[in-house]
């Protein structure tokens, strides 16, 4: 299926002329009512709606159709369903496959609204959830019941990066239950540097938020399934009422066509940062899949076809708070903020006793402060100067 290479795929995907009506990129086709040809043609499309053909807004439109299915030829699996932000794409994709009463497993390492999720709503339909340590490998198997009817996964964890084994966690599952749905939050790696479905992974979604829209301008979630979860998620998604705008929906289509060179950008800039700062002596450690001394390294190396440009470090010392605003107060190019794959670098820490709170697992036991770092398309030498001249204003650490 994947005879193109990644970069001609993004390039020349979800350009059929259907979609583009002869320009180059797909129309922006806004609608809410759209004409049926035929009473018969009606018809036939009130009774199969796995046809990607036009029906209702709530069902897409060209543009929509146009994303939807360079998701599947880029990803694998059959279909792609659209949300409003990533968020929705979690919420949504677990509600569709879960009854009152059910359990699911979940990595502690997911991102922290995944977490509340379960806390908040899944908790109010008597859906239990079981967080596990991110390195859990096949001892996850010990951790299934009769009612366990999701695994959530996220790799690499959010904030510290942990690398689950995911071909590992996926036999161990299907051993004891063939009908299990696994999910795995593949935001890290825009659901490109990881081949989900190639693992046997039932759903891939992200944030399309992050490295599809890139820009920091527009909010999105992708969901792609196998063939044996798509039909549920599609037709579940829709009674939730799951809807994207066609201009956002073009506005991912856009950022695919860059996407290539724009993580492979993301990925040499992390990196080479990664390694710089793993020789300061204000670092404990770094967590970058792609460092040799990182645990998981050999696990990234063997699933994962490259690094994104999200990556944390934690300090040797834990900053008090007078310390965390002298130091990211400061900087010229690292903006303090949430949400990260923009072609901007960003900056976000959180404090050990922060981190623990959404480690339900306990995975974490940190002294020092960690730092989330996001590096966009700068030059990395200015981006190096931009981090040394932070350590210099927390150097004086003794003094306050
Ligand atoms: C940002 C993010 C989300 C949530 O996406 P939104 O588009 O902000 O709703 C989910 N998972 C991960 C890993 C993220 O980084």
């Amino acid at each position: 299926m994947r005879s193109k290479k990644i970069e001609t795929l993004l390039v020349s995907t979800g350009r059929k002329k259907s979609f583009t009506h002869g320009s180059i990129n797909p129309v922006i086709q806004r609608a809410s009512s759209l004409v049926f040809d035929s009473v018969q043609k009606k018809k036939e499309l009130d009774s199969d709606h796995a046809k990607q053909e036009l029906f209702y807004g709530r069902r897409g439109t060209l543009t929509h159709f146009a994303l939807q299915q360079a998701m599947v030829e880029l990803e694998g699996g059959v279909g792609c369903a659209l949300y409003p932000c990533g968020m929705a794409a979690i919420s949504i994709a677990m509600l569709a496959f879960l009854s009152a009463g059910d359990h699911i497993l979940m990595t502690d390492s997911a991102y922290e609204s995944t977490q509340k999720f379960c806390r908040y709503i899944l908790q109010k339909m008597n859906v239990t959830t079981t967080w596990f340590h991110p390195l859990i490998g096949a001892d996850i198997g010990n951790l299934i019941r009769d009612n366990t009817r999701i695994i959530m996964l996220e790799s690499p964890g959010s904030m510290t990066m942990d690398i689950q084994d995911i071909p590992a966690i996926v036999q161990a599952v299907r051993i004891k239950n063939k009908n299990i749905v696994i999910i795995l939050d593949n935001t890290w790696s825009a659901g490109i540097l990881l081949k989900a479905f190639d693992f046997g992974v039932d759903i891939s979604l992200q944030s399309g938020t992050k490295y599809l829209i890139g820009h920091s301008d527009a909010m999105i979630g992708i969901a792609v399934a196998n063939l044996r979860c798509w039909n549920q998620l599609r037709e579940q998604s829709y009674l939730m009422g799951q809807v994207v705008d066609a201009d956002t929906a073009y506005m991912a289509i856009r950022g695919l066509r860059t996407l290539s060179v724009r993580l492979k950008q993301h990925g040499k800039n992390g990196l080479q940062i990664a390694k710089w700062l793993e020789k300061r002596p204000e670092v404990e450690s770094v967590n970058h899949p792609a460092l040799p001394n990182f645990k998981g390294h050999n696990l990234f190396v063997r699933d994962f076809i490259g690094a994104s440009g999200l990556f944390s470090f934690i300090l040797k010392r834990r900053l008090n708070d007078i310390q965390l605003a002298r130091y990211l107060d400061h900087f010229t190019y690292f903006s303090l903020a949430y949400s990260w794959g923009g072609y901007e670098s960003l900056i976000l820490t959180s404090q050990p006793e922060e981190l623990a709170k959404i480690r339900p697992a306990g995975s974490v036991n940190l002294t020092g402060t960690l730092v989330r770092l996001h590096i966009g398309l700068e030059n990395v030498d200015d981006l190096v100067k931009d981090l040394a001249a932070g350590f210099t204003r927390i150097s004086a650490y003794k003094n306050k």
